[in-house]
Order: structure tokens, then C-alpha cells, then sequence
């Protein structure tokens, strides 16, 4: 992992704190400044990528009441990422889960961008 990916506030008992560390492996498919994407590892479509932001806020509505435009930028990342994967076109999910009754296990927030099948709704 690369020097510049780690955050500028890591949160010592955060995972995702840690692969931007690069003190844990993950597959990388997209780095900017900002933002990291990477493979979920436990994928529940052909297209599972997480989008975090470098810098640490537990959930999304955190980050966008702390950062708005870093809010707008991890949203176009996540259709970069969907551009890249090739599940453009053909329709994606970008999901933020929110709090532990919503299914949040990791409190750095991440959308994850699904796609490559077709989805249900409601979602489960
Ligand atoms: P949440 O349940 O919305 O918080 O999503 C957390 C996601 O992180 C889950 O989909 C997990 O499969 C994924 N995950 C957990 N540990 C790792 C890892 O080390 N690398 C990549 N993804 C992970």
C-alpha cells in the first residue's frame, strides 16, 4: 500500500483505518487522493468494490455533515468504479449501510458499489 494512502486521522481499532495503513491486504481497484476503493471480501455480487474515504468518519451521515464536497466526491468515485468494472450501463447498487440496526459492522464509512446481477427490492 502506498505511503500517501493513509489516513490523516486514523482511528487505532478501525479496519479500513488499518488497510489504508496497509497494515491489512486488500485488493486495490482505484486510489485517488481522497478516496480508496478496494474488493469487498466477502462479495454478495460479481461486482462488490467498498469506497472509503481516506479520511475517517464513522457513517455517511457523519461524513456528509462534516464534509459535503467530500460527500459529492466519494459519490462520483463510486460511479468511476462502476465505469471501471464495466456495471455501468447495465445498472449498479451503491449501498451505505448506517448504523448497527442497518447492518454496519465496520464504523468507517464505506458505500459499497454492487452490480454484474440483477437486484430485489426491498433489499434484505
Ligand atoms: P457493512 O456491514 O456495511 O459495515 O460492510 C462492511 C463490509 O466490509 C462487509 O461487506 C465485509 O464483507 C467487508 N469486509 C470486512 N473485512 C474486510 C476486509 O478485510 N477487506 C475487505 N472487505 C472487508
Amino acid at each position: 500500500m502506498a505511503e500517501e494512502a493513509t489516513t490523516a486521522n486514523p482511528v487505532s481499532d478501525c479496519l479500513f483505518c488499518k488497510i489504508l495503513a496497509g497494515e491489512v491486504p486488500a485488493t486495490v481497484v482505484r486510489e485517488t487522493d481522497r478516496t480508496l476503493a478496494f474488493r469487498d471480501i466477502n462479495p454478495q455480487a460479481p461486482t462488490h468494490v467498498l469506497v472509503i474515504p481516506k479520511e475517517h468518519h464513522p457513517n455517511a451521515a457523519a461524513l456528509a455533515a462534516a464534509d459535503p464536497e467530500l460527500t459529492a466526491y466519494l459519490l462520483r468515485e463510486c460511479g468511476e468504479v462502476a465505469r471501471a468494472e464495466g456495471v455501468a450501463d447495465s445498472g449498479y447498487r451503491i449501498v451505505f449501510n448506517t448504523g448497527s440496526g442497518a447492518g454496519q459492522t465496520v464504523f468507517h464509512v464505506h458505500a459499497h458499489v454492487l452490480g454484474g446481477r440483477g437486484f430485489g427490492w426491498p433489499p434484505g
